[in-house]
């Protein structure tokens, strides 16, 4: 074994117990102490709530089963208030769109031809949310009726009053007090839904013309929406749905019976053009 390779293995080691050690060592030092597990996140939220350190102080870091990874952090409002910020990680595709509520000010800003709001057609989103994107057109397709859903339901049931989407992130925003940690939980299981739901990326698919969409896991690759496999599109049992353009395996498009993307309708496939 070579001098170099003995120092990766010993570095490597010490970066492990490090990760272990991470909560107490950071608690003693200057950093925020950094929770893994979110019962003690909690716990140290409600102390420092009483009184017993600063929420600033504590930071939740982990990850669900599917790999996803989960954070929660403090910050400050405009008046002081403690504001909960809670994120998932997506696949560096998503596009930039961030939603807030329409409020007096945004309606006065789009009137005077400051702001340009992305309009989705759907009216009731449309007069109930304020929406911006660097990339309008990407943001709006985004934006489809199951996410439009899960962002209504990411204001009304969790108290959020932001949301970001951005490459790599999924984050909603809101005052500790409209979204306490009992909630926390079903919140990010929420976001960890909603998540997939933008996964998306353009694959060229072997036999037909031009791409097709198909769902892309937390670590980018292209994957099949329905089973989730790893796709590179030059698989021979491939089949693009008609209506929403997305590519799954023809086996799973059968065992779903049409097309297994949540809201889409379709039911007749395109089937590449495979010669033999
Ligand atoms: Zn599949
Ligand atoms: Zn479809």
């Amino acid at each position: 074994m070579t001098a170099a390779l003995l120092l990766v293995l010993a570095l490597g080691g010490l970066g492990a117990l490090l990760l272990l050690g991470d909560g107490v060592a950071a608690a003693r030092g200057r950093g925020p102490r950094v929770h893994r597990r979110l019962g003690a996140f909690v716990r140290s939220v409600e102390r420092a709530r009483a009184g017993d350190g600063r929420l600033t102080d504590v930071v939740y870091q982990s990850a669900l089963r599917n790999g996803r990874r989960v954070w929660i952090r403090f910050g400050l409002g405009p008046r002081g208030s403690a504001r909960v910020r809670v994120a998932v990680a997506t696949c560096r595709g998503v596009p930039p769109v961030g939603v807030r509520l329409e409020g007096a000010l945004s309606r006065l800003g789009k009137r005077l031809g400051r702001r340009e709001d992305i309009q989705t057609g759907d009216v009731a989103f449309d007069e109930r949310f304020f929406l911006e994107s660097s990339r309008p057109l990407d943001g709006r397709r985004a934006l489809g009726r199951e996410l439009r859903q899960s962002v209504d339901e990411a204001f009304r049931r969790f108290g959020a009053d932001r949301l970001h989407l951005r490459p790599g992130e999924l984050a909603v925003e809101a005052d500790l007090t409209a979204c306490p940690p009992g909630r926390w939980r079903e919140l990010i299981r929420h976001l960890d839904r909603a998540a997939a739901l933008v996964e998306v990326k353009p694959l060229r698919i072997r036999g037909l013309e031009g791409e097709r969409d198909v769902a892309c896991g937390v670590d980018g690759a292209a994957r099949c929406v329905y089973c989730r496999d790893g796709l590179s599109g030059d698989e021979d049992d491939l089949v693009a749905c008609e209506r929403c353009r997305t590519a799954v395996h023809a086996e799973c498009w059968d065992e779903h019976g049409g097309c297994p993307v949540l809201g889409c309708d379709g039911r007749a496939p395109e089937r590449p053009r495979l010669r033999a």
